[in-house]
């Protein structure tokens, strides 16, 4: 699904010159959870933002899916990012004046999908996540957890190959977060391939598969027996 060979992002100004990521190389394989992990500034984020075509690199090779991402335009680039990936950020990125359905709606339309198509992939996705009754309402008449459930059924509505999720539970507290990767654990059993940062090892190690990221590189690679993989 994912396949990363030594991949390295530099960032460069004046002065400085940060390998943000160094011979890099992760492949996931689909239906895959994997944890990232490690400390701040190790590169979690410019992996997941280069995972996500969000960002470029400057060595090595990248196939998603399948397609080999170097010589894409940009054009190109977007295309394959909306078709492919389902991006859950840690701040939700909802609209607050738009209720749960038109949130959803939005990436959809963006796309260019026809009414009835567009009903069907949000009620759907909604569904999944545990919101179809709710589809009037505005994120502020929900907790934080649900709104986080709001950004995972948008993900999801564009019926990506891969999720990638960044701190997805950064902002709840425990309980919320606690729901909300039961959730992610239920779309990995129902065959969604996810990749997600995490600070939390609890959380990681309930994950199949963790992978720790430290000065742009991996360098540790547990595969743990998931302690609450088929949690629904
Ligand atoms: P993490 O997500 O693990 O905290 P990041 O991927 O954000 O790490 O950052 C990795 C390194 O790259 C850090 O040293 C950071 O300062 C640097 N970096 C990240 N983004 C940029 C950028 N846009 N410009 C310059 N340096 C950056
Ligand atoms: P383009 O490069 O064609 O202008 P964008 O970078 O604007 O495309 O968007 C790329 C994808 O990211 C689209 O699917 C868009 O819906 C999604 N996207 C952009 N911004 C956000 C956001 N704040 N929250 C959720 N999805 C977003």
């Amino acid at each position: 699904m994912l396949n990363m060979k030594d991949i390295s992002r530099i960032y460069r100004s004046d002065t400085i010159q940060t390998h943000a990521l160094r011979d890099f190389n992760l492949q996931v394989n689909t239906g895959e959870f994997v944890a990232v992990t490690g400390p701040s500034g190790s590169g979690k984020s410019t992996f997941l933002n280069v995972a996500g075509l969000l960002d470029s690199f400057d060595k090595g090779s990248y196939e998603l899916d399948g397609i080999n991402i170097q010589g894409l335009n940009d054009d190109e680039l977007s295309r394959l990012r909306n078709e492919k990936i389902g991006f859950i950020f840690q701040n939700y990125n909802l609209i607050p004046d738009f209720n749960l359905f038109d949130n959803v709606d939005m990436p959809l339309r963006y796309r260019g999908f026809n009414a009835t198509e567009r009903k069907r992939r949000i009620s759907n996705a909604l569904e999944q996540v545990g919101l179809a009754s709710r589809a009037n309402y505005l994120p502020s008449q929900l907790s934080g957890g649900q709104q986080q459930r709001v950004a995972i059924a948008r993900a999801l509505a564009g019926e990506p190959k891969i999720l990638l999720a960044d701190e997805p539970t950064g902002n709840l507290d425990s309980l919320m977060a606690r729901q909300v990767m039961e959730l992610l654990h239920t779309l990995n059993t129902e065959g969604s391939t996810i990749i997600m940062v995490t600070h939390d090892p609890d959380q990681a190690r309930a994950v199949g598969r963790n992978i720790q990221v430290i000065d742009g590189q991996i360098t540790d690679h547990s595969v743990y027996a998931p302690i609450n993989g088929n949690a629904t």
